[in-house]
C-alpha cells in the first residue's frame, strides 16, 4: 500500500548534500519511485495541508497536485532519483539524469516541498535536453521546454545539494521575500504537522 513520505525541511543538512548515482535498479528503486509519485499526489492529505497554507498566505494553490516534481534527497535517500508530475507529461522517473544541453533563459516563479513557505524567482534554461535511465536502467533522452524544463531543473538541483533559494540569493536578491528571508535564516528545520492519508 502506498503511503506518503516524510518530506524533510530546510534547512535539514541532507537538502545540502551530492547524490550518488544509483548502480543498482529493482524492486526497492522501483518501490521508492511510486511512494515519492504518490507523496505529490493530489489524492494524499498532505496535499490539503500545502494547500491550506499556500490559501492562508494568499498565495496560489495548486489545487491538481501538491507537487510537480520531487528529488529523492527530500525524502532522506541521497541518490539521483527524481520524480516529475508536471502538466504535459506522464508522470515519470529520471535516474542519473545530466544536462546534455540547453538553450535560452528566463525567469520564473519557484517554490519548493522542502521550503513551503518561500517562493521566488529563478533565471533557468528555456530549452534542455536531458539524458537519464528509467526504473529498469534503461538510457534515456528527454527534450523539454518552459515550465516543464524548469521543473527538471529544479528536481536536478536537489541532486547537487542546490536549493533553488540558493539560485535566488546568486541571482536575484531582490527576489527574495521578506518571509523567505526569515524562514531561511531559521535555526531549526520547520516541521510539517501531518504527513498521514
Ligand atoms: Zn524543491
Amino acid at each position: 500500500m502506498l503511503r506518503p513520505l516524510p518530506i524533510l525541511q530546510h534547512p535539514d543538512p541532507v537538502l545540502a548534500m551530492v547524490c550518488e548515482p544509483v548502480t543498482t535498479f529493482g524492486f526497492w528503486l522501483r518501490g521508492l519511485a511510486e511512494h515519492m509519485l504518490y507523496t505529490i499526489n493530489p489524492e494524499c492529505a498532505s496535499a490539503t495541508m500545502c494547500n491550506d497554507y499556500n490559501r492562508a498566505q494568499g498565495w496560489p494553490v495548486q489545487n491538481y497536485r501538491i507537487g510537480v516534481g520531487l528529488a529523492a534527497p527530500q525524502v532522506g535517500e541521497t541518490i539521483n532519483l527524481v520524480v516529475i508530475a508536471a502538466p504535459g507529461f506522464p508522470e515519470f522517473a529520471m535516474v542519473n539524469p545530466i544536462l546534455e544541453k540547453h538553450k535560452g533563459w528566463k525567469a520564473g516563479n519557484e517554490s519548493c516541498l522542502s521550503l513551503m513557505a518561500a517562493h521566488g524567482d529563478v533565471l533557468r534554461y528555456t530549452e534542455i535536453t536531458v539524458s537519464y535511465q528509467n526504473l529498469e536502467g534503461k538510457l534515456c533522452r528527454i527534450c523539454a521546454k518552459d515550465y516543464q524544463a524548469r521543473v527538471i531543473q529544479h528536481e536536478m538541483d536537489h541532486l547537487m545539494g542546490i536549493e533553488f533559494t540558493d539560485r535566488i540569493e546568486e541571482q536575484n536578491p531582490i527576489a527574495w521575500t521578506k518571509l523567505a528571508r526569515d524562514l531561511v535564516n531559521r535555526p531549526e528545520p520547520l516541521v510539517l504537522r501531518n504527513q498521514q492519508c
